[in-house]
């Protein structure tokens, strides 16, 4: 028997450059560098700091996975990469750094979606996936609720929010409390001396009979309840607040999960993202979960935010199973749709010349390794069958690039002086 192909997961999408090792759903190695500590005096991420940050962590974090791994660059198999949605420039340097790792190992390239890897990171912990599953992901980013008949392959967007993200709102309310950022673990704590029933803040679309969410409204009402009090001159009553708050996300949050499952007939709920590693998020799923005869999938805390392992296992099942790989002129796509749990087009502009000089030079270094399902990495991916962009497409039929780029490919292919 073989065994499981070893995937190197790199995530860059927001604050976190991770780098993961993962070996079917064993877990190798999680090295995460956070630039959250530059971005606190903004009171949220800064775009330009993320992606700097990205670039200088890429290579020590990439080191440092494989050490505590044991392992060398040439025992990689394939190499997975967040292509989105994310902030466009810090996807960038994960994207180009993946692509410099799968050209100089000659490994396949698997450009795979943020949403899906913080469900398949589950896996790590709890084994297999059920399927159907019920997926709530709730981070800075995004908030959204997701059936999933198989994480690989195909990912059914349910409901998500319709203005801020759950974590936003943490981020923001903390703000507003004097908290440092970000806001979910400060406010998690101070909830813990607080009474979630003290205010009686609103719950957005709690009953709307959607799938959707909506946090714009609780964190305003927060923000003029607090206002109110200082404009009185009164202290504020900052644990009260904080577990009201929070109380008012969880149970919004929890109802909208177990309405999900009942209405798709599913009995397993995972719950991933930044926010659940909350506390009181975690306890109400499980009770809510528990009288609804659902079971209840949460990884640990620092599985939940953002991180590499996620990316490697998503990576993992995938190159696990002989799915076919990226096209190795894959773009990064800031908006990548859920539905997108592996990227199969290339950047119209640069992806067929890239791709197609991958092939040529591939073609002349047969020690490609091929993964299962007889798919050999670059050749595969560079090979004139690539998919196209869905829309807007141009420049990706091999009749387009065969004759312009042969001088140029012919240079990207000229042997090292
Ligand atoms: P991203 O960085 O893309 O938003 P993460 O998955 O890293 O995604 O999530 C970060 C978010 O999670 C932040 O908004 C942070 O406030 C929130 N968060 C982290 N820990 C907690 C917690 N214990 N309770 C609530 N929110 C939390
Ligand atoms: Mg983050």
């Amino acid at each position: 028997m073989t065994a499981s192909p070893l995937v190197l997961g790199i995530e860059t999408s927001c604050d976190e450059t991770g780098i993961g090792l993962v070996r079917g759903r064993e877990l190798l190695a999680d090295a995460v560098a956070s630039s959250v500590g530059e971005h606190a005096r903004f009171g949220g991420v800064v775009p330009e700091v993320a992606s700097r940050a990205h670039l200088e962590a890429m290579i020590p974090a990439f080191d440092r996975a494989l050490a505590t791994a044991g392992a060398r660059p040439g025992d990689i198999d394939a190499v997975a990469v967040t292509a989105g949605p994310g902030l466009a420039g810090a996807l960038l340097v994960g994207v180009a750094a993946a692509k410099a790792y799968a050209l100089a190992l000659g490994k396949p390239l698997y450009g795979v979606n943020h949403l899906a890897a913080h469900i398949a990171v589950d896996q790590l912990e709890h084994g297999a996936l059920p399927s159907p599953a019920v997926a709530l992901l709730v981070s800075g980013g995004h908030s959204s609720l997701l059936l999933v008949p198989d994480v690989a392959t195909e990912v059914i967007p349910l409901g998500a929010t319709i203005d801020d993200a759950a974590g936003e709102a943490y981020d923001k309310v903390a703000r507003v409390l004097g908290l440092p950022f970000p806001g979910g673990p400060p406010i998690d704590k101070a909830a813990r001396d607080g009474d979630p029933a003290a205010i009686a803040f609103p719950r957005g679309k709690y009953r709307d009979g959607t799938l959707d969410f909506s946090f714009a409204g609780l964190k305003t009402a927060v923000a003029r309840w607090v206002e109110a009090r200082q404009a009185a001159g009164e202290p504020v009553p900052v644990a009260d607040v904080a577990a009201s708050f929070q109380e008012a996300v969880a149970d919004v949050l929890t109802r909208k999960a177990v309405q999900a499952c009942r209405a798709h007939g599913v009995r397993d709920l995972i719950v991933g993202g930044g926010v659940a590693a909350n506390s009181r998020l975690r306890a109400l799923a499980a009770s809510r979960c528990d009288d609804a005869g659902i079971r209840l999938r949460v990884p640990r805390p620092g599985l939940c935010t953002d991180n590499g392992a996620m990316v490697a296992a998503l990576g993992a099942e995938i190159a696990g199973r002989g799915l076919p790989p990226s096209p190795l002129g894959l773009p990064a796509d800031s908006s990548l749709p859920v539905t997108e749990v592996v990227v199969r087009w290339a950047d119209a502009d640069s992806g067929d010349r890239y791709d197609h000089g991958i092939a040529r030079i591939a073609a002349r270094q047969p020690q490609h390794a091929p993964v299962k399902g007889g798919q050999t990495g670059a050749v595969a991916a560079g090979d004139g069958e690539q998919a196209s962009r869905p829309s807007g497409a141009v420049g990706t039929s091999p009749a387009l690039w065969a004759r312009p780029m042969d001088a140029e490919l012919a240079a990207w292919s000229r042997p090292a002086p």
